[in-house]
């Protein structure tokens, strides 16, 4: 049997007309509410990155679309630390940005650590400075790293069963794994962490009621490693020997054993783009009251 699909692009798009809607309710807030709000997410590109260039022009236009009033810095790939740090400070003391990201990875003389915890915690729309790591770690988290979070609205939407479910992550990442696994466990899972030192990570997964993928290895996870009847959500973006993107899950083999699947593309991949604009959304909403 053909397990379900799991469509993260009409999810996603679901989730951006909901964000377009609270954007216009802020916009439109009466003076005796503190008047109009315009949500500001602010973009840092340092260097020449084709991907990067090309994930943060998409972030730029997703704002645009749903009325979040965004910038670009392109700083050249020789900017200094202290250049960066400073254009940081700018952001987190101007009152039109509500949320700042600084796209990752950053030139080798930047100490990418430093420039994270550089940025507000109140600001963080990547939800990665260790402020917000540690908000999530005590189950009040503030920003949600958007690919775990957008995994979290995927399963919330397929109706599948957290609490006293077996999840099983694939990945440590501070990006996705580590977060992944502290949302899973927030919402009554018992998670087990598989990463590329566990022995016999098929014996892991196929405990597994709820599968997560983040390595970037296609075709790692097979059918003969997936509990029949499993959610299995498909983090990995890899370009497969045919060039075409293509996630860690063998998506042919999988789907005849699984419950439920999300495809690569059209997957995690719109929901990690959405769920910025839901952290930029949010940060405005709480610094309007
Ligand atoms: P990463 O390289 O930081 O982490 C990969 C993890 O996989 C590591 O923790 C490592 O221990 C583990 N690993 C490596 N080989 C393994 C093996 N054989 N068995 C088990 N575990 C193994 O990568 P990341 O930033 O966490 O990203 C993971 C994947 O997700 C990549 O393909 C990346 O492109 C993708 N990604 C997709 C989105 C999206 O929006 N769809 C967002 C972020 C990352």
């Amino acid at each position: 049997m053909s397990a379900r699909l799991i469509d993260g692009n009409a999810l996603a798009r679901s989730i951006r007309d909901d964000v377009a809607r609270r954007v216009a309710a802020l916009a439109a807030r009466p003076a005796c509410a503190g008047g109009p709000v315009v949500p500001g997410l602010a973009v840092v590109l340092v260097g020449e990155d084709a991907a990067s260039a090309v994930y943060v022009r998409n972030k730029v236009k997703d704002c645009g679309e749903v009325g979040i009033a965004s910038t670009l810095d392109r700083l050249p790939a020789d900017t200094s630390e202290a250049t960066l740090l400073a254009r940081i400070a700018e952001l987190n003391a101007d009152t039109k940005v509500h949320g700042i990201l600084v796209q990752l990875p950053l030139p080798q003389h930047i100490d990418a650590h430093r420039v994270i915890e550089a940025i507000s915690p109140a600001k963080d729309a990547d939800g990665f400075h260790v402020g917000n790591v540690g908000q999530l770690v005590v189950g009040r988290p503030l920003f949600r790293p958007c690919t775990p979070y957008g995994v979290m609205r995927m399963l919330e939407h397929a109706g599948t069963r957290l609490d006293g479910a077996e999840a099983v992550v694939i990945g440590r990442s501070n990006i996705v794994g580590k977060p992944q696994a502290l949302m899973l466990l927030a919402a009554g899972a018992t998670v087990t962490i598989c990463h590329s030192r566990t022995k016999d990570l098929a014996a892991h997964t196929r405990r597994a009621d709820v599968l997560v993928a983040a390595v970037g290895r296609p075709n790692l996870v097979t059918a003969d490693m997936v509990k029949p009847g499993a959610t299995v959500i498909d983090v990995g973006m890899n370009r497969g020997a045919d060039g075409k993107l293509c996630g860690d899950v063998d998506f042919a083999g999988v789907r005849e054993v699984a419950g439920a699947i999300t495809p690569v593309p059209g997957g995690v991949g719109p929901m990690t783009r959405a769920m910025l604009l839901v952290n930029t959304l949010e940060a405005a909403e709480r610094s309007a009251g």
